[in-house]
């Protein structure tokens, strides 16, 4: 089965309320659609969020460099070639690693489908259930006791609560939430880059010593402040999460060896995909480090893709973060994995399973 051709497409979702974090609010989910063609009419199916200020990449340099750069490269290739075609992918290019993504995960569809199994099955197995998180965006703290009261109505077990915009409001935020919904959900923070290495350690000492448990504090402090996650690590008790530091597997091997980390966010769309995304889970787990699996604030088909993985990779991947898909107000893709508010469902289909997407908007690039 042989790759004749790349196209995209556009795929808006509008969501249930509006995404808040200490970096952006947005109203939609909006993905760009990669579908590739060939020769035995089968297609696959990858997509990518465009998100500028976390990856550097948007809808238009997606495109770019996958018709006018990485895309020469691997059409005429095989999909049995499944290695080769990601090792093209991969250095093509530098960087882009939301186009990567969007491509790999196109590509595993379609290796997946010719050899007509389940993309978890050809990834090793595993238990095709999984149980997320769900997130409660940073505003009030009114409204966010209000929606993680709504959140645990609905089932979900674990929150995981956005802050990251004043530290005396975000421990004040915290403190609430925390002796309001503490017996009845784990509660894991994501600060998003919010805090400087000083200010974390104050709040979470602060909040510590006044008995406040968390699973996790995610990325408190900027990207490229390893030094600072370390100064943290070495201060708190809670564990400490990369997610904006962790990018490529080369980034998480220094996080590890460095001590700046106890456990790593791994997403498709910063480590360039499911190859990429395999390496991490493959070393995590090799240092006895856990990884969870999150996502962008991103449609169903990529985070099928990262669903898929989880359940492969169930022994280093422990922590479940994948609940784009439910914070729209519809999923336009039919079949494949079925995303219901903290369930998620892999199906028996071929690849990621997909039948059908509803309202695929096409593009004809350049646009
Ligand atoms: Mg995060």
């Amino acid at each position: 089965m042989k790759i004749t051709a790349i196209r995209f497409a556009k795929l808006k979702v509008p969501l249930i309320t509006p995404f808040k974090t200490a970096m952006r609010t947005v109203q939609n989910i909006t993905d760009l659609v990669v579908i590739i063609e060939t020769d035995k009419g089968v297609l696959g199916y990858g997509s990518a969020p465009s998100t500028p200020i976390i990856t550097g990449d948007t809808h238009g340099s997606i495109c770019y460099a996958i018709n006018n750069v990485i895309g020469p490269h691997i059409i005429g290739m095989d999909i049995e070639d499944l290695n080769a075609i990601c090792h093209k992918i991969q250095h093509a290019i530098v960087a882009n690693s939301s186009a990567k993504a969007a491509l790999e995960i196109a590509i595993y569809d379609l290796w997946a489908k010719r050899f007509d199994a389940p993309l978890y099955k050809m990834l090793g197995g595993g238990k095709p259930i999984l149980s997320t998180d769900v997130t409660i965006s940073v505003d009030h703290i009114e409204k966010m006791l209000a929606d993680a009261n709504l959140a645990i109505s609905q089932g979900f077990e674990i929150l995981k609560i956005k802050i990251g915009t004043d530290i005396e409001n975000d421990i004040e935020r915290v403190y609430s939430i925390h002796q309001d919904v503490a017996k009845r959900a784990t509660l894991r923070l994501d600060v998003n880059q919010g805090w400087t290495a000083k200010q974390t350690v104050y709040a979470m000492q602060k909040l510590e010593n006044i008995g406040v448990e968390l699973e996790l504090i995610e990325q408190p402090v900027k990207s490229n402040d390893i030094n600072g996650l370390r100064y943290i690590s070495e201060r708190i008790t809670t564990p400490v999460m990369a997610d904006e530091s962790a990018f490529s597997p080369l980034q998480v091997i220094d996080l590890i060896r460095s001590g700046a980390a106890d456990i790593i966010n791994i997403k498709l769309m910063k480590c360039a995909g499911l190859s990429q995304a395999i390496k991490i889970a493959d070393l995590a787990e090799l240092h006895d480090i856990p990884c969870m699996i999150g996502c962008m604030l991103e449609g169903s088909i990529g985070v099928a893709a990262a669903a898929h993985l989880a359940a492969a990779k169930a022994s280093s991947i422990s922590l479940i973060d994948l609940d784009g898909p439910a914070l729209g107000q519809y999923d336009p893709v039919v079949g494949g994995v079925d995303f219901n508010l903290s369930n998620i469902t892999l199906g028996q289909g071929a690849g990621l399973g997909i039948e059908r997407i509803n309202d695929l908007q096409e593009l004809t690039w350049p646009f």
